[in-house]
């Protein structure tokens, strides 16, 4: 034993009447569990992954749910005519890289069935269009998604499909986005905070508020634009944010990025299950010298002037 103690002093336990040098074992353990070759965590506190291109067998994955066959539901909302499925790509870049190869359920919840177009989709893919109430202000067309889903979920969705995504709809695919993404509950880190420290992402601030975060407390801050999990999970989601927003309002307050603030306090108060790296949502408008060249799905330009009449 004297070559070992020799080479890490004072840093050799006893276990089971073997001596481990803790020093190596550390280094040995970080190395597995948080870092990849970018240096970009791929792992979390409560050990659920975050999901890297090069972090995931595709091939396995495959073969595993070409045993194991299932259907994936995707929801997007299309309210207000700014929102104009024709110009968006959403629909069309997700018939091609969405769960290739895979059964697809989109389901489309518009305010006006008349302005639904006609999307030519690839086989193993069916869409369902959904007429919906169009609320007045944009705040309030994104925060009662969590009601409108909430209720698909429970009425048809939960039957239909094995995991279900909700995304919104600016925004474009452009690589394959697949069953690695798949897990109980799914969380996207958002572009612009996914390196920062909790203590400067924008959560809700204001202690009366549902969506309330003490600063120094949270995990990560979480983009609202996609999360997903089982249909039970997403429907726990859906009808806790809703429950939060409602309460709010009976109160007279509005969180600071409305659905999104409550998305991140449920997200701090259940972990997911798996989360999602910015190649999953990435943004090209402020990319900070960033580069992935795997990138799934990005945010489209927006019209915000158009986009956000306030009524
Ligand atoms: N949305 C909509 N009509 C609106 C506002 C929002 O259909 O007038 C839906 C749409 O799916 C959109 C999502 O709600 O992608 C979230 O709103 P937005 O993308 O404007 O929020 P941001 O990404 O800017 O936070
Ligand atoms: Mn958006």
């Amino acid at each position: 034993m004297s070559d070992s103690s020799s080479a890490c002093p004072n840093l050799l336990l006893k276990s089971n009447g073997k001596f481990v040098c803790l020093f190596s074992a550390i280094l040995l353990l970080s190395s597995r569990i948080s870092m990849c070759k970018s240096m970009n965590l791929t792992n979390t506190s409560w050990s659920a992954p975050i999901v890297w291109e090069g972090t995931f067998d595709e091939e396995v994955l495959e073969k595993y749910y070409a045993k194991h066959k299932i259907t994936v539901g995707l929801t997007v909302f299309a309210v207000g005519s700014e929102t104009d499925l024709d110009n968006t790509k959403f629909i069309s870049s997700a018939d091609l890289f969405f769960m290739a190869g895979h059964k697809v359920i989109i389901y489309v919840l518009i305010d006006d069935l008349s302005r639904m177009p006609w999307i030519q989709l690839s086989r193993l893919r069916t869409i369902k269009v959904f007429e919906i109430k169009r609320e007045k202000r944009w705040q309030d067309i994104s925060m009662m998604r969590m009601k409108t889903i909430s209720e698909h979920v429970v009425n048809h969705i939960q039957y239909e499909v094995d995991f279900l995504f909700c995304m919104d709809v600016d925004q474009i695919f452009i690589g394959k986005y697949g069953l690695e993404t798949l897990g109980e509950s799914v969380a996207q880190l958002h572009a612009y905070w996914y390196k920062e420290d909790p203590k400067e992402v924008p959560y809700e601030r204001n202690e009366s508020s549902e969506a309330y975060i003490p600063i120094g407390m949270g995990d990560f801050y979480y983009h609202a634009a996609v999360f997903g999990g089982t249909p039970i999970h997403v429907l726990d989601i859906a009808r806790e944010c809703l429950k939060g927003i409602m309460n709010d309002k009976k109160n007279s307050i509005e969180a600071v990025w409305h659905d999104e603030s409550h998305l991140n306090k449920y997200f701090f108060l259940h972990k997911p299950t798996k989360l999602l790296s910015p190649e999953y949502c990435w943004d090209y408008g402020r990319m900070n010298g960033l580069y992935y060249p795997n990138i799934k799905l990005y945010w489209a330009v927006k019209d915000y002037k158009n986009l956000r009449v306030i009524t």
